[in-house]
């Protein structure tokens, strides 16, 4: 069998797994979803979980720590992040005793090519996130068979109809937080006393890197703040460039 061959074999699989995966666990609580998928696919290809700790980013996490502190968790570290974020990133595992953080840079020579002075954000964003968060996140993922977000179908008219499991390329990506809202988070927060992102009390509801990300005034759409002025609403790593960036991995 060709490559082409195992890599269509490979996705039809994931998709399948994804479908069955919903049907049995799509609509338990979310602790529940993570426990069952890290049992599911701990000797099965691995998991792990993607955090940008950002404004939402300590309720996946917290989560995660009850089921297996020693997950990988990975960041991107992209080179554009504020300094409160990389700081938060350091006190919030150390609060929630994560043991696996796995930090992922973009690759040297991308950037030496593109982006030698780290303007490019200002003439082309979509080429930027490619370089510094698309290419990374795959290589992030790559490893594993399937991974947690903490994406929420609030979030985004795109994330409207996300089931809680999904089939990208030959893995599979696991939202259990998909049915939560904003107040769910809040609760949970305040409940749990957990670490907050310290630019969310300076109106910054949804956090990315420094040049592209701004604060929010009461009641707007917390992603307003993200490449506000531009028709751009993602980064990448959630859409097909990801599909594309792990097909060619694969
Ligand atoms: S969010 Fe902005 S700075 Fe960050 S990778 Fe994308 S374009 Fe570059």
């Amino acid at each position: 069998m060709d490559e082409k061959q195992k890599l269509r074999n490979a996705e039809a699989l994931a998709a399948e797994e994804a479908a069955r995966l919903e049907a049995a666990y799509g609509e338990l609580d979310a602790g529940e979803i993570i426990r069952l998928s890290a049992e599911r696919f701990a000797a099965d290809g691995g998991i792990a979980t993607v955090s940008s700790f950002g404004a939402d980013s300590a309720v996946l996490l917290h989560l995660i720590a009850q089921v297996d502190p020693a997950l990988p968790v990975a960041f991107l570290d992209t080179g554009h992040h504020f300094g409160e974020t990389l700081e938060y990133r350091d006190q919030l595992a150390a609060d929630l005793g994560l043991e696996n953080l796995v930090i992922v840079h973009p690759q040297d020579e991308p950037l030496a090519r593109h982006d030698p002075d780290s303007q490019l954000h200002k003439v082309d964003t979509d080429l930027c996130c490619e370089i510094r968060k698309v290419e990374p996140m795959a290589r992030a993922v790559e490893p594993y068979a399937a991974w947690f977000t903490g994406r929420k179908r609030h979030q985004a008219q795109t994330r409207a109809q996300m089931p809680v499991f999904e089939a990208v390329g030959p893995r599979i990506r696991i939202n259990p937080l998909a049915r939560w809202t904003t107040q769910d988070q809040a609760d949970y927060m305040r409940a749990q006393k957990l670490r907050e992102n310290p630019l969310v009390a300076f109106g910054y509801l949804s956090i990315g890197c420094f040049p592209c990300t701004q604060p929010v005034q009461p009641g707007e759409d917390p992603r307003s703040g993200r490449w506000a002025g531009q028709t751009k609403t993602e980064c990448g790593i959630h859409l097909p460039q990801l599909e594309r960036s792990l097909t060619s991995a694969a």
